[in-house]
Parts: C-alpha cells; structure tokens; sequence
C-alpha cells in the first residue's frame, strides 16, 4: 500500500494514496474532517475521559480526539488488518512513546494512553461494559449493527456519537430497508432529511429505553449526505420513558402541509415514524461549542459557519421548502431572506435552516407561510 503525508486539525498521518476514496485500503475522506472537527468540539465541550473511536480505519479520527482534547485515554479500533497496521504508524507519527503490543492489541503510555485494538467493534464494545465516556460509531452505512453493544459500552451518562450515512434508507428511496433497519417508515420529498435524522434519533431512544437509559439531544445534523448525532444519556427508568414520550409521527399532504404529533401509536392513517420529534440541539451544549470555537482551528473551512448556522436555527420539527411549496402551488419563488423577514413581521419567529439552503424554519401556521410566499 503506498501511502502519502497528510495534515488534519493537529495530526499528522498516512492515508494510502488512491484515486477514489473508496477504491483505498484504508479508508479516509478529507470532507468528513467538519465531522471530525464537531467530534473534537464536543470533547472539549464535555470533558470525556475515555473515548473510544469504534470504527478507526486510519486511526484520525481516535488521533484528533487524543490530540485535541483533554481525554485521557482513547481507544482506536478497527477490524481491518491493514487498517491496523495504519493506525499503529500513526499513532506513532502523534504520541511521544513507544508501542507494547500483545495480541491484536497495542498499548501506547504516554502523557495519554493510547489503546490500538484490531478486531471486531461489537465483541470489543462487549468486552468494555459501561466503560467509555464518549462512545463514537463512524460506519459505512448504517450504525445499526453496532448499536446495542455500544448502548452496553457507553457509560450510563456517557456521550454516544453517531454518524449514519444510509441516507437513500433514512429518506424514503429503500423504504423496505428503512423499515427493516430501524423499524419505521420514512417520508419522501422535501422533508425526508430531517425526518431521516429523526427517525435514527427515534431508533436510539427506543434501543436505549430497555436499558432504563434516558436520551438528550446535544445536536444533530445532516449534512454532505450523511446524519450526525450526539447523544447525552440520562440513567433511570422515568427518564427513558420520558424520552419515549417525546417520540411520535409526522404526515404531510399534498399541498406540502405538514402534522406532527408525539404519541405512542399513529391515531391517523398514513403516518410516517416512529421519529424523534423532540429537540435537535441543547442551547448549553450550542453555547459551549460557540465558546471552544473561539480558539480552535478547524480543519475544514466551512465548520465554523456550520456551526453558527446551527446555532442559529430555530429549533422547532419540520420546516418548509420555499421551493417545493412554490412547485406544490404554482408560485414564483422570493428570496428566503425576504421571506424570513416577511414571517418575522407578521409577529412569528422564523431562521434559516442546516437542512436546505432554500427552506425556512419557522413556528407560523401554514396558511400563512404560504400567504407570504404568494405576497412577494
Ligand atoms: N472513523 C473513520 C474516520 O473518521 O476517518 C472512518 C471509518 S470507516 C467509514 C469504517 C471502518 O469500519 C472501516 O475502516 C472498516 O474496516 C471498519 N469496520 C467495518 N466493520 C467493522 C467491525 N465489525 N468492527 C470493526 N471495524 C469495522
């Protein structure tokens, strides 16, 4: 495998030289390092101890979390031989000290303890009940296959971080495969990436529910075709109910209105969900990213204003498309600025949104967001 230098955030490491990232060995993708950047973010926000990076490949992801934050010790997994190999030389590129290797394990002490493990991510997960304070599933596809050892591995009130890049199943293209992989039925058109992140939301809750284990939403996002969670978990009974509670379903008609309700079972026909409809942000944790930001050097050019858009947005379920209502009705399309502007004057709140350039977050009914769409 030839291999070349790259830099991301304070590491530096070897990826295998390839044409097209999935062609590589090992894999690595240069536009998840926003992702990777966020995940340090939160670190340093929360304060983790142990972190263990799940699914490694070249090990940057463990490495940035090492680097970059105050954990103390960080576990780096992979199942792939190569992939092992990689995150050893790289490791070794990052922290001062040498390798003690036993087994499909390697151990680095240092001023951190920097653990290398190859093998499967469910049996390593298993092995560490109740063990990591910030547990992060980066896959090929969907996490679903990791999530109930990583519910079992992440402490009680520890941190899961979740990426899901399955979004053709999560927004309604593969509906049968949705339904299979975390037992809800998806939407199509133009709300199907926030009910996509809902619905993985939804999924968790109810796998950690049995475990008596609460959720909170620090954030969640989509982006470059991916879902992004970060998830707080809360110990005791009343809080996993009280977060199946905030579960429900979403319908969507025709004209592009849209219903929500948080309930158990569906009471109208043609529901999609089960979904999260509770928050996708906490304002403390928001404000922390914010403040850690200050003096932090993202790796990825457009982190900084993901952030503050987030940070931004009106958190409130749904949102509408100003250009699929205008197609829905027939309509010339305003400017989403002016239309945010004509909702604000009309007496309700109303953002940008992360989810599409063209749509608008907003608490007005529908009659009148289309209303103002019709008056500009
Ligand atoms: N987290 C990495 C990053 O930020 O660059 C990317 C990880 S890549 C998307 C997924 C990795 O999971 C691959 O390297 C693959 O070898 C590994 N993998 C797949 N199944 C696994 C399993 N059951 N246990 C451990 N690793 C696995």
């Amino acid at each position: 495998m030839e291999l070349v230098e790259v830099r991301e955030g304070s590491a530096r490491f070897l990826v295998p030289k390839a044409e097209r990232i999935y062609d590589a060995p090992v894999f690595y993708n240069p536009v998840m390092a926003l992702n990777r950047d966020i995940s340090v973010l939160t670190a340093r926000v929360l304060d983790p101890k142990r972190v263990l990076d799940a699914l490694s490949a070249t090990g940057i992801r463990g490495i940035r979390y090492g680097l970059e934050s105050h954990a103390e010790e960080i576990w780096l997994n992979d199942i792939s031989e190569e992939a092992y190999t990689l995150m050893k030389k790289n490791v070794l590129l990052n922290f001062e000290g040498e390798l003690y290797e036993e087994g499909d394990r390697s151990y680095l002490w240092g001023e951190k303890l920097v653990v290398i493990n190859k093998g499967d991510a469910n049996r390593l997960m298993a092995e560490n009940f109740r063990y990591f304070d910030l547990l992060d599933l980066d896959p090929f596809g969907s996490p679903m296959e990791f999530l109930d050892t990583a519910l079992r591995s992440v402490k009680r009130r520890g941190v899961l971080a979740v990426t899901a890049t399955d979004t053709g199943v999560l927004c309604g293209a593969y509906a049968r495969a949705c339904l299979k992989n975390y037992l809800a039925r998806p939407i199509r058109g133009e709300l199907c990436h926030e009910a996509g992140l809902r619905i993985l939301i939804g999924t968790i809750v109810r796998y950690a529910a049995k475990y008596d284990l609460g959720v909170e939403v620090l954030l969640a996002y989509y982006r470059d075709h991916y879902f992004r969670a970060f998830l707080r978990f809360r110990s005791g009974a009343k809080k996993a109910e009280k977060s199946l509670f905030r579960l429900g379903y979403l319908w969507q008609d025709e004209s592009g209105k849209f219903t929500y309700e948080e309930t158990f079972l569906p009471e109208k026909p043609k529901a999609f969900g089960p979904m999260w409809l509770g928050p996708l942000k906490d304002e403390e944790f928001m404000e922390g990213l914010t403040k850690e930001l200050e003096d932090f050097a993202p790796a990825h050019k457009k982190t900084r204003p993901f952030v503050e858009l987030m940070r931004e947005e009106l958190d409130v379920p749904f949102h509408y498309d100003t250009h699929a209502l205008a197609r829905r009705h027939n309509l010339q399309v305003g400017k989403l600025a002016g239309i945010i502007e004509a909702l604000r004057e009309r007496g309700y709140r109303a953002t940008k949104t992360h989810f599409s350039p063209t749509a608008v977050k907003t608490d007005a009914p529908f009659e009148e967001v289309l209303d103002v769409l019709k008056s500009l």
